[in-house]
């Protein structure tokens, strides 16, 4: 097995289920020291990490709230005072709160751009200022390397759902405008556009066959997408082997973002 991973420390948000759980593993089976951020209760997260260390990886449980500026500058301090700098970040935690436009509620609202949004980009600079202080990598040609876990509805807009989609659609710019402040440094800074993947986020649309049906029609390549899809598509963003990218967005979403309504239409 190729360990891309190896001698790099990473964090990754929302890492106690689901696309981040994937990522972690992923992550840890390639060698890396991985930070499984939650802000649930414990047990899920520790479970990820027992996982990781009953197959000979490094993990580590770290609780924090990614919308609190308090709590994620704790976390990089604990996780850095531990395991001596931070290589990798992956900005995945999320949540969705639906509702029509004259239902929603401004907590609603917040809420959704507080994790999302505000989440990412507190963890972003966390981790550029800790990139910038402990300077080179000594085991990746970049100096470090922040992926955020967007959507595909940071191009696709949503009906119903108003809040995630801004949310994803200001992900887009964050992510380019500070990739284009930070390349010189040697940061890199990608997104992940997914799809329509099993977890608990849309459960009640993938566990309900007719829905899934419906849903499968959005789905050019006729299947929904697993948490390892995306996983695979972050191992090779946060490795060397993708060295020259930075300020991408990797939509894996079994051609979700190609209209597939325009197929027999237009
Ligand atoms: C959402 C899912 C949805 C998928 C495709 C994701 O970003 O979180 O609930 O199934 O986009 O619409």
């Amino acid at each position: 097995m190729i360990m891309a991973l190896n001698g790099k420390n990473a964090i990754v948000t929302g890492a106690d289920s689901g696309i981040g759980a994937a990522i972690a593993r992923g992550f840890a089976a390639a060698g890396a020291v991985v930070g499984v951020n939650h802000v649930g209760p414990e047990h899920a997260a520790q479970e990820i990490v027992a996982e990781i260390r009953g197959r000979g990886g490094q993990a580590v449980a770290l609780k924090a709230d990614v919308a609190s500026e308090s709590d994620v500058r704790a976390m990089f301090e604990a996780f850095i005072g531990d395991y001596g700098r931070i290589d990798i970040v992956v900005a995945n935690a999320g949540v969705q709160q639906d509702a029509a436009i004259t239902q929603m509620t401004l907590e609603q609202w917040r809420k959704v751009l507080d994790v999302n949004l505000t989440g990412a980009f507190l963890c972003a600079r966390e981790a550029i200022r800790h990139f910038i202080e402990q300077g080179i990598a000594p085991a990746s040609r970049a100096t470090g390397n922040i992926i955020f876990m967007s959507s595909v509805h940071q191009r696709i807009p949503w009906s119903g759902h108003v809040n995630y989609a801004a949310s994803k659609g200001g992900m887009a710019m964050l992510m380019e405008s500070l990739a284009q402040e930070v390349a010189q440094r040697k940061i890199r800074i990608n997104s992940i556009a997914p799809g329509a993947i099993k977890t608990h986020i849309n459960q009640a649309v993938w566990s309900d066959p007719e829905k899934a049906r419906e849903m499968l029609k959005l789905i050019p390549y006729g299947r929904i997408g697993e948490p390892e899809d995306v996983a695979k598509a972050a191992l090779w963003l946060a490795s060397d082997e993708s060295d020259y990218v930075t300020g991408t967005t990797l939509f894996v979403d079994g051609g979700m973002a190609l209209y597939p309504a325009f197929r027999a239409n237009g």
